[in-house]
C-alpha cells in the first residue's frame, strides 16, 4: 500500500484536488481546513460533519502529521523556543514572543541555510534541505496547541514572521503554500499585515511574491555600500543594493498603503557610522519604509560585536531626522539563544560548512 498522504500543508486548492483524486466533492476541503486549523483537530474520526465512510477512507489514506517537540526552552521574558524534530531527524527552531497586545511566532523555512551571512548562527551550521509546506505550517499549528496547553488565550499567535532559520524565498513553493494557509479565512485567517516574510534579497522571487501572495515584506539590508554588504550578506554579489532597492519599489507598486521593513543589524565599526546613516536616508528616498535597527546578538565564533547603545541611539536619531520611521528592535529571548540570528537547530549539514569553518576537512 502506498504511504498515507500528509494533508497538513495542502492549501485550499491542493486539498480540493486531493478530494477530487478520491472521487469526492471539493467542499470537503473546506471542512477539513476548518477542523485542522481552526479547531486543532488532527484525528479524522473526530471530524463529525464528514460522513462515516469518508472518515474511514481518510484514516486509511491520509494523516495530519505534525513535527515532534524535542525540547522546550523558556526565557525570563516569556519568550519560548521549541526545538522540533522532523521525520528525517533534522531539527529546526520556532520561537514564540508574547507581548502585551500580540503574540508573534517566528517560523523557520529551511533546515539550515544556504546563504553564508557572516554574522548569523544559522549560516554556520550549513544547509540540509528545504522544509515542506507541512513542516512550515506545522510550526504554527503546533505553537498554537502548545501555547494553549500553557494556558495562553484561545488565539495566542496574532502575528507570524518568517524570520527563523533559512531563506524563505529560496524555498518558494512550500513557503507560498504555507502563507496561503496562514491567510485563508478557512484556516488561520491572518491579515496580510500580520504576516511578514523576511528576505536577504532574492530579487526575482520578490517579484513573484508580489504577484502570488503579497504579504508584508522585510528586507535584511544591513549595509549601505556593496563592498560591506558583499561581506555581510554574500547574496549581495548576485543582487547588489541598487537592484534590491528597485525590487522593493516594484513590490510596493500596486499598493500605496504598504511599507517595507528594512532590517539593519548594528555591528560596531562595520556599518554604524553617521555617514552610513546619512547614506541610508538617501538610498531609501521614495521607498515607503520602516527601519528596524537590530542590536547584534552574539554568535559563538563570530568576530563582530554589537555597536554600543549611544552609537545605536545616534544612528537612529540621524535616520529619524532624515525622515525615516525608525525603531530599535528589542532583543527577546537572548538568554535561551532565541534572538535574531541565534537559531541553530540541529541539521544534517549536507554542505559540510561547519566542518570547513572549523578548519577540518569535509
Ligand atoms: N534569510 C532571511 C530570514 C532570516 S530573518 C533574511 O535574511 O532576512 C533573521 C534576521 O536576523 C535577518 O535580518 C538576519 O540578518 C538577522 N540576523 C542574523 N544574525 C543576527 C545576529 N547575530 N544578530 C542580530 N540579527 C541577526
Amino acid at each position: 500500500m502506498s504511504e498515507p498522504t500528509n494533508l497538513l500543508g495542502l492549501d485550499r486548492s491542493a486539498l480540493q484536488d486531493y478530494f477530487a483524486s478520491l472521487g469526492e466533492k471539493a467542499f470537503h476541503a473546506r471542512q477539513v481546513l476548518q477542523w485542522v486549523y481552526q479547531r486543532g483537530v488532527t484525528n479524522f474520526s473526530e471530524m463529525t460533519d464528514l460522513r462515516l465512510s469518508l472518515r474511514q477512507t481518510l484514516s486509511e489514506c491520509a494523516v495530519i502529521d505534525l513535527p515532534e517537540v524535542a525540547r522546550t526552552q523558556r526565557s525570563e521574558d516569556g519568550t519560548r523556543k521549541w526545538l522540533l524534530r522532523l521525520a528525517d531527524g533534522n531539527c529546526i527552531e520556532t520561537v514564540f514572543i508574547p507581548e502585551e497586545d500580540r503574540g508573534t511566532l517566528c517560523i523557520s523555512s529551511q533546515a539550515g541555510c544556504m546563504l553564508t551571512c557572516s554574522f548569523c548562527a544559522t549560516a554556520r551550521q550549513g544547509f540540509s534541505r528545504n522544509l515542506s509546506a507541512s513542516e512550515i505550517i506545522g510550526q504554527l499549528l503546533l505553537a498554537e496547541q502548545l501555547c494553549k496547553n500553557d494556558g495562553i488565550s484561545s488565539r495566542p499567535v496574532s502575528n507570524v514572521v518568517m524570520m527563523g532559520m533559512g531563506e524563505p524565498l529560496l524555498n518558494y513553493d512550500s513557503v507560498v503554500s504555507a502563507l496561503r494557509l496562514m491567510l485563508d479565512d478557512l484556516s488561520f485567517g491572518l491579515s496580510r499585515r500580520r504576516v511578514t516574510l523576511s528576505t536577504a534579497g532574492v530579487v526575482p522571487a520578490m517579484d513573484r511574491l508580489a504577484e502570488d501572495c503579497p504579504v508584508s515584506l522585510a528586507v535584511s539590508l544591513h549595509a549601505v555600500r556593496d563592498a560591506v554588504r558583499d561581506e555581510l550578506v554574500p547574496l549581495n554579489r548576485k543582487y547588489p543594493i541598487v537592484a534590491l532597492l528597485d525590487a522593493c519599489r516594484r513590490f510596493l507598486r500596486n499598493d500605496s498603503r504598504r511599507r517595507i521593513t528594512f532590517e539593519y543589524v548594528m555591528l560596531a565599526g562595520v556599518n554604524d557610522s553617521l555617514d552610513d546613516a546619512r547614506r541610508l536616508v538617501s538610498l531609501l528616498q521614495g521607498i515607503p519604509s520602516k527601519m528596524n535597527l537590530i542590536p547584534f546578538n552574539p554568535v559563538p565564533g563570530v568576530k563582530y560585536s554589537c555597536s554600543d547603545a549611544d552609537t545605536i541611539d545616534r544612528f537612529r536619531e540621524q535616520l529619524i531626522s532624515g525622515g525615516l520611521t525608525t525603531i530599535t528592535r528589542k532583543t527577546r529571548g537572548a538568554d535561551i539563544a532565541a534572538a535574531c540570528g541565534q537559531l541553530a537547530g540541529d541539521v544534517l549539514d549536507r554542505t559540510q560548512r561547519s566542518a570547513r569553518l572549523c578548519g577540518a576537512s569535509p
